[in-house]
């Protein structure tokens, strides 16, 4: 797969409802499609898929590309998106671990899906050695 370099246009925080925020409890220690993580927090699939990917969401693909979301670690995503800027949310060139669960870096990420709203690059975590995966919007990214 090609190596990619990124630039990346700047974004907005990403921003939650106090009643998104009410449900999350209600995600469980399993994996879900992006449409019924949009269906137990009341926003719709195209959010999650165009808004929260890009924005740092945690997530993995499986072998025919569909992607999933852990409930725990999208729960644990958002509330350190609302409690810790800092902390929560991703810089450009880093992504989230769900091992470790924090962000870390990114580095050498290569390009595994170009879709018509995201595209999604992979690497390496260095601390545990876990494949990470980080989204950005299509629009938003260029490669060199
Ligand atoms: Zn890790």
């Amino acid at each position: 797969m090609e190596q990619a370099r990124l630039r990346v246009a700047h974004r907005k925080t990403q921003q939650f409802t106090r009643i998104q925020i009410s449900k999350l409890p209600r995600l469980m220690e399993m994996m879900y499609r992006p449409s019924e993580i949009a269906e137990e927090i009341g926003v719709t699939a195209e959010t999650v898929t165009r808004n929260y990917l890009p924005n740092g969401c945690p997530f993995e693909r499986d072998k025919n590309g569909n992607i999933w979301i852990h409930g725990l670690s999208f729960a644990a995503w958002v509330r350190s998106v609302q409690a810790q800027r800092k902390q929560g949310r991703l810089e450009d060139g880093q992504a989230w671990c769900l091992r470790c669960e924090k962000a870390v870096p990114l580095d050498k990420p290569k390009l595994r899906f170009k879709g018509r709203y995201v595209v999604i690059f992979q690497g390496k975590c260095d601390a545990c050695g876990s494949k990470i995966n980080r989204a950005y919007a299509a629009s938003e990214v260029k490669n060199d």
